[in-house]
């Protein structure tokens, strides 16, 4: 059989200056027993320039995209300026109608509104992140097998049943199978809901060609999660910030350099380094 190789032609953007802005948008909410018009701030992450300092394909580029996005909390906006400085909006809204009229504007849009231009962003929708971090989390605990963890595991699929008709069929089939292939099962279900990019035909450079198209690096953070697990490689977790990692080989303790920012070392590494030294010393003046 041949191979099927897809080539990835994602160009993602990176502007100079990121900010997190607050517009008054109109909403409506529940006031008592009568549904009122009431002036909300909703914080805005943006690109303040238009000066792009990156481009880059993410597959190509970013092997740690995943990782490095799964450590990103959305409820502290330096976290998210820090990702974004590096890697760019992951998606992008498009949220002119709503900060034009900034007081008058009507509704904020719907989730999937989305921009090209990938330089507007709300806050909460950062909360991909989180979804992201459940699967990958219930990946890493599959690897480590150990009975309780997937007993947890396996709970939580008997529980979901009574809520999702979907999962509910998905039991009956593995309800006799061991534990790690009910675990596995599970997760596989969750997966199936995110949408990792698509597949194209397209001609590169006069060639034939199957391309895959991203709309944001929330799809591509799906893909490379989907690609790690078919290829059944395991998370470990980073000893120095417990945050989990892609080993590039067996031996490595620590969160891998962040290649696009254009590190060669370990960020983790180091200052788990620089940390020991400075025990050993004080340690050392403390014997004498
Ligand atoms: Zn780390």
């Amino acid at each position: 059989m041949n191979e099927i190789h897809a080539v990835s032609q994602n160009t993602f953007k990176v502007y100079e200056k990121y900010v997190v802005k607050r517009y008054n948008v109109k909403q409506f909410r529940w006031i008592g027993e009568n549904l009122e018009e009431v002036l909300e701030p909703v914080p805005v992450i943006e690109a303040v320039t238009d000066k792009i300092i990156r481009e880059y394909d993410p597959l190509q580029k970013a092997p740690e995209l995943l990782t490095e996005l799964l450590k990103v909390d959305f409820r502290n906006e330096e976290s998210v300026i820090n990702f974004v400085s590096t890697y760019g909006l992951p998606a992008g809204e498009n949220l002119d109608k709503l900060i034009n009229e900034n007081t008058n504007a009507a509704i904020v849009p719907p989730s999937n509104q989305r921009s090209k231009a990938h330089k507007k962003l709300r806050l909460i929708r950062f909360n991909e992140v989180k979804r992201l971090g459940e699967l990958s989390n219930l990946w890493y605990d599959i690897g480590k097998s150990d009975e309780k963890t997937l007993g947890q595991i396996i709970k939580g699929f008997e529980h979901s049943i009574y809520d999702d008709n979907r999962l509910g069929e998905a039991w009956e089939t593995v309800e006799n199978e061991d534990d790690n292939i009910k675990a596995r099962k599970f997760l596989f279900l969750k997966l199936k809901e995110r949408k990792l990019g698509s597949l194209d035909f397209d001609m590169v450079d006069g060639k034939f060609s199957l391309v895959i198209h991203f709309d944001d690096l929330f799809q591509v953070a799906s893909w490379q999660l989907a690609n790690f697990i078919a290829n059944e490689d395991y998370f470990k977790k980073c000893q120095h910030c417990n945050n989990l990692f892609k080993p590039l080989h067996g031996h490595q303790k620590f969160c891998p350099p962040l290649l696009l920012a254009g590190r060669k070392t370990s960020t983790c590494q180091n200052t788990h380094n620089q940390r020991q030294k400075r025990k050993r010393k004080q340690q050392q003046k403390g014997e004498i």
